[in-house]
């Protein structure tokens, strides 16, 4: 099925407006496909990453349902949940309900740690329509009655395999005991662990299952280069590339804070202008060195994998990989920062003699060799593209169907 425009989805006029306004003018694959499904209130498991349009595709559908639904939020009872692993992430979603809903009247805010609690319990205390959370704050607030969940009849769940990676699935259970029964759920997540697997087929009610390959987004938009060369030598050659001007704005990533400390120092010496981002850092530092990267004051962000996690940036040029990740699907979470919604990007990545294993993993998930630029010794980045054993992206196996009969359809039938 092919769907040219957001109106064939069946979005309304204030969507519509909304969705003009940010110059959205075709949907996505994830959104073509997801937005009819949770209007009609089914369960949806996502197989997504961020880059796919997946943010839109779960909060245009909820905020029409919330306002068919027509309910005032009660103090400190939200209708919905968004729960979200990162507070950057909590903050981008936050955002893009603050786009899509831009001509409604919905009230929404941000849970999150880091930061004091009192503003979030004032804004609890005043009834929100959507509360976006990260788990751990979310407890708390719970076990200290600042917020109940019981009226809480859409849940949607982010990023649960990053959840699972950060530990925090078991928190994510409790929250989602505190749940009505009857809700509508989602769950998102780029790769398909089995803990996560389980967690989908113990929340989910006979969810629809929508997959965009993390390949095709890799695969298709981006240049992909290697570099092959001494660890030693990768600073150096970081500066060297970065002369170049048509590296307009770059993220580096690193597989340590300190490593990218390191970068960003490197950096400064040789007058790029460079911030790091990293759990180290404070909320605000971490916000701070994302705006100016997101305006331009700085040219290159220099970032580690959790951190960078759901960054949305538009415009970035060049993604470089100044160690490999030792997850594939991390490599392809980390290009997909540029190539965003269809524009070109480019990704280089630097391989020392040690990481070799890994550019053969990552070659062999993506199912193609990266363009190898300078000398590479000879027969070692031949592409071991033969048996994809990519489990990661089967469907979920014995996922037990549960809970909530869709609410949405039944009204309909009526
Ligand atoms: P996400 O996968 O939700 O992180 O979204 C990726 C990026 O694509 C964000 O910067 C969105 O603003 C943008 N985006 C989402 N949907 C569309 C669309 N239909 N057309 C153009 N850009 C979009």
């Amino acid at each position: 099925m092919t769907v040219s425009s957001f109106a064939e989805l069946g979005l309304t006029e204030r969507l519509l407006r909304a969705l003009k306004d940010a110059r959205y003018d075709t949907p996505t694959p994830i959104q073509q496909r997801a937005i009819p499904l949770l209007l009609d209130g089914m369960d949806l498991l996502g197989i997504a990453q961020t880059g796919t349009g997946k943010t839109a595709a779960f909060t245009l559908p909820l905020l029409q349902n919330l306002e068919e639904d027509n309910i005032a939020a009660s103090p400190r009872s939200p209708r919905a949940l968004i729960l979200a692993p990162t507070r950057e992430l909590a903050l981008q979603i936050s955002g893009s309900i603050e786009t899509y809903g831009r001509h409604m009247r919905m009230h929404h805010t941000v849970v999150m740690g880091g930061v004091g609690q009192r503003p979030q319990i004032e804004a609890l205390r005043r009834g929100v329509d959507i509360l976006v959370a990260t788990p751990g704050r979310l407890l708390d607030l719970v076990n200290q009655r600042h917020a109940d969940l019981s009226d809480c009849e859409y849940l949607i769940i982010d990023e649960a395999d990053r959840m699972l990676d950060m530990g925090f699935i078991r928190d994510v259970r409790k929250i989602v005991a505190k749940l009505p029964d009857e809700r509508q759920t989602l769950l998102f997540s780029a790769t398909m662990p089995a803990e996560v697997a389980k967690l989908a087929g113990d929340i989910l009610y006979e969810p629809e299952r929508v997959e965009i390959a993390a390949k095709t987004v890799a695969v298709e938009a981006i240049e992909q280069h290697v570099h092959h060369l001494a660890k030693t030598a990768k600073r150096d050659h970081l500066s060297k590339l970065l002369e170049a001007p048509d590296l307009e704005k770059v993220i580096v990533f690193t597989r340590t804070k300190r490593g990218a400390d390191q970068v960003v120092k490197r950096l400064a010496r040789d007058g790029v202008s460079a911030e790091a981002m990293h759990g180290n850092k404070s909320q605000n530092a971490r916000q701070r060195a994302l705006e100016n990267f997101r305006n331009g004051r700085s040219r290159v962000l220099v970032a580690t994998d959790i951190a960078a996690r759901g960054i949305d940036v538009d415009d970035i040029s060049h993604v470089i990989n100044f160690e490999l990740p030792h997850e594939p699907e991390s490599y392809v979470h980390r290009i997909g920062r540029t190539a965003r919604a269809g524009a070109a990007g480019i990704a280089i990545s630097f391989c020392d003699a040690s990481e070799r294993p890994q550019l053969r993993s990552i070659e062999r998930l993506i199912k193609r060799s990266l363009d190898v630029v300078g000398e590479a010794p000879v027969g070692t980045v031949a592409s071991a593209a033969k048996k994809d054993k990519d489990t990661a992206h089967r469907p979920a196996s014995g996922a037990r169907k549960r809970r909530r009969r869709p609410r949405r359809l039944e009204q309909r039938a009526a």
